[in-house]
């Protein structure tokens, strides 16, 4: 991986996406939302605007001297700090990933931005698309979500379905339970009919596994995400789990841990599972960048995450 990218990250490794290289084009937490389940705390520019957040030129000139230099993933990932589809040029990623590599192209999206027709137009490009939807109307969208002014669940949905009809590849439904706040069984079915209505290729149930933006949000345990997954039925996976997961270890380098940490703040526990790794060896190097003052350490809940201190 060359040295000093700002827009890159990783490659990442990931259980579902093998090797990911991590693009980020908006500034840190700069999103339509401000959800109250958020792994990088609250969002302090909520915004709905499109616009060119970062330079696309800069992006397309780190991919190349990535593809030059190292050019191994097993996919190209739209993902970070904040919304991707913010960025009005981001379908130039995956015009360049067609273009320059035969690499597949990943965009993890919270779909707010679905309603506008370019927006879908370049989410087309990407190979695979995850949208969220963890809500059944706009009260609970506004409890959950804590939306940008104008970003309504019924443009949400709308713009979700529309993007479905259009859209060949595979398509992904993430839906976050907060317990005691949409994990009861009754507003589950509700959630549960409108994702059915996407016919997505998989549903990811996932809930709080990190650190959230707000105190009192909390996971439901794993016995009632079970349940839950059973109501959205067999596409349904449960994602949020860190433990073990077996098979071969994922190496991951300094750099990647780092760029990981600065997007997700996690124990060193929850990577190693994420990694099948030994806890012993990534404990090493987070206490390594924590001793330089690169890493912070906080208590939540008892256990002990390790957050990046670069936010730029
Ligand atoms: S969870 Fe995703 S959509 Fe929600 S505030 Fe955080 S970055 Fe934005």
């Amino acid at each position: 991986m060359p040295k000093n990218l700002k827009h890159l990250f990783g490659p990442v490794p990931s259980r579902r996406l093998g090797r990911s290289l991590g693009v980020d084009l908006i500034p840190f937490k700069t999103c339509t939302m401000d959800c109250t389940f958020c792994q990088l705390g609250e969002t302090p520019c909520v915004v709905s605007e499109r616009g060119d957040y970062v330079s696309m030129q800069d992006v397309l000139a780190e991919l190349n001297r990535w593809l030059e230099k190292d050019g191994q993933a097993d996919h190209i990932t739209l993902a970070g700090s904040g919304e991707p589809t913010l960025h009005e040029h981001f379908g130039d990623v995956f015009r360049w990933a067609k273009e320059h590599t035969d690499i597949a192209t990943v965009l993890l999206t919270n779909g707010t931005l679905m309603h506008d027709p370019d927006v879908r137009a370049d989410a087309a490009l990407a190979n695979k698309v995850k949208v969220t939807l963890s809500a059944w109307d706009e009260i609970s969208f506004q409890q959950i979500h804590r939306p940008a002014q104008g970003v309504t669940f019924d443009l949400l949905v709308k713009g979700e379905q529309a993007f479905r009809h259009e859209y060949l590849g595979e398509l992904s439904v993430e839906v976050f339970i907060i317990e005691g706040v949409n994990s009861q069984f009754s507003n589950v079915r509700k959630i549960a009919e409108i994702v059915q209505s996407l016919s997505p290729d998989r549903i990811d149930i996932n809930t709080v596994v990190r650190p959230p933006a707000v105190k009192g949000i909390s996971a439901s345990p794993e016995e009632q995400l079970e349940a839950i997954a059973e109501i959205f039925g067999p596409t349904a996976t449960i994602t949020a789990s860190f433990k073990r997961q077996g098979g071969v270890s994922l190496e991951i380098s300094d750099e990647a841990l780092l760029g990981l940490l600065k997007r997700h703040p996690a124990t060193c526990k929850q990577l190693a599972a994420e990694f099948n790794y030994p806890a012993d060896k990534i404990f090493k190097s987070l206490k390594k960048f924590a001793a330089v003052g690169v890493l912070r350490e906080e208590v939540r809940d008892g256990d002990v995450y390790f957050f990046s201190r670069d936010k730029d």
